[in-house]
């Protein structure tokens, strides 16, 4: 029986790592569960998964000794390494967790990209320090993982292409007053709120491909974005002799969490009607993309983390209705206008202080002016 943690337990990616859990329950010894605030759901999940810990972050002695919720420290002090652990909390807040995460972690499965770009190189050489197996399960990356770890063309490749959804606007009008409701509808993905609005500005693309930089050690020549409205297709990677592989499987989380834990799952793609059709997105229509692929271009540590930060700031201003939700792009793109932002971005980070003072950085730009 190998142990298993769930941190993010009551979020999507939560909720997809749940379903595989309950499949599979005889081949993991559940150890946590772990929530930042929602401790309604936390304590339904304690009753319904019976972890051997349930853990809140933002918690209290009040609330932990109502609903016997152990400390944070029961986590991050562990004697013996969980076999696995499934990262599902969101935002770049998280780079903390994470980096604790990947201490007490023989196999540490990541969904969350803001850690990814935050905390660069120096994440993934704790990683690599700590003997942690990091494995990507956002889907992009999780194929492109996948497919570079089998593969014995390694040095042969020339290119990645993430694959987008392309949201709830691909073939619709957008409103600068669109409301929440409708921007967080995604056609085919049921996820959180802040990457459901990512992905209808393509913020979500963008990430993603500061994410395969840092991942893949790639640069902004190699790195690009299509899109295949079906979700079936997650990346496309082109060798150096004009070969193309296109990685595929059905879109829903589970897949790539199950494939990670090493397990079956039974979510096949239907090729009934299947259409593959894999076009370039809009720049004009979904400016972020030039805007991302300029920050790379820019080769600065810097550029991606302050990105990420704002674009978070952003969107959560949105969430609650303290902005337009066209503000988003518009913001985003003048503050990268700025001669001091593109002088900063341009910037290399040296160290994880650094990158705590980027992203205090990013936290004080001023998003009106
Ligand atoms: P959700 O908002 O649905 O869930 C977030 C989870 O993280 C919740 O359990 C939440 O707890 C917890 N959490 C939030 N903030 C903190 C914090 N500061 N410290 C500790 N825990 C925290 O997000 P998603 O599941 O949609 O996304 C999670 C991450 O995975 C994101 O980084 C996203 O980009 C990435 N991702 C998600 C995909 C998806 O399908 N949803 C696909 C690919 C990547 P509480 O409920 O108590 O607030
Ligand atoms: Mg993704």
């Amino acid at each position: 029986m190998k142990t298993l943690a769930i941190i993010g337990s009551t979020g999507s990616i939560g909720a997809s790592s749940l379903k595989v859990y309950k499949k599979n329950k005889e081949k993991f010894n559940l150890l946590f569960l772990a929530a930042n605030s929602n401790f309604t759901k936390l304590k339904k999940q304690k009753k319904i998964y019976k972890p051997k810990y349930s853990i809140l972050f933002k918690s209290n002695l009040s609330l932990e000794k109502k609903y016997n919720f152990s400390k944070k420290e029961t986590l991050y002090n562990l004697k013996k390494k969980i076999d696995f652990v499934i990262s599902g909390v969101s935002g770049f807040d998280s780079l903390d967790i994470n980096i604790k995460l990947l201490k007490i972690s023989k196999n540490l499965l990541i969904a969350n990209k803001e850690t990814i770009i935050c905390g660069g190189r120096f994440f993934m050489n704790i990683a690599k320090r700590y003997n942690c197996n990091l494995i990507p399960i956002d889907s992009e990356h999780h194929c492109i993982d996948f497919f570079l770890k089998q593969s014995k063309f390694k040095n042969e490749l020339s290119k990645v292409f993430l694959i987008a959804s392309g949201g709830p606007f691909f073939k619709k009008k957008i409103k600068y007053d669109q409301d929440i409701k409708t921007v967080i509808r995604h056609p085919i993905w049921k996820m959180g709120k802040k990457i459901s609005v990512d992905s209808s500005t393509f913020a979500n693309k963008v990430l993603e491909l500061f994410e395969a930089k840092t991942l893949f050690n790639l640069n902004s020549k190699q790195l690009d974005i299509k899109v295949d409205t079906t979700s079936n297709t997650h990346a496309l990677i082109k060798l150096k002799n004009k070969i193309y592989f296109s990685i595929m499987h059905f879109p829903n989380m589970v897949v790539s969490i199950s494939n990670a834990l090493k397990l079956k799952n039974n979510f096949d793609i239907n090729f009934n009607n299947f259409n593959l059709n894999l076009v370039s997105p809009s720049k004009k229509k979904f400016p972020l993309i030039a805007l991302g692929l300029k920050i790379l271009r820019m080769k600065g540590d810097r550029g991606p983390v302050i990105f990420t930060v704002l674009n978070e700031r952003l969107v959560n201003m949105f969430l609650l209705n303290k902005i337009k939700y066209g503000d988003i792009c518009i913001s985003l793109l003048k503050i990268f206008d700025r001669k001091n932002i593109i002088r900063e971005s341009k910037k290399q980070i040296l160290n994880l202080k650094d990158v705590r003072k980027t992203i205090n950085f990013a936290e004080k730009i001023d998003l009106c002016s």
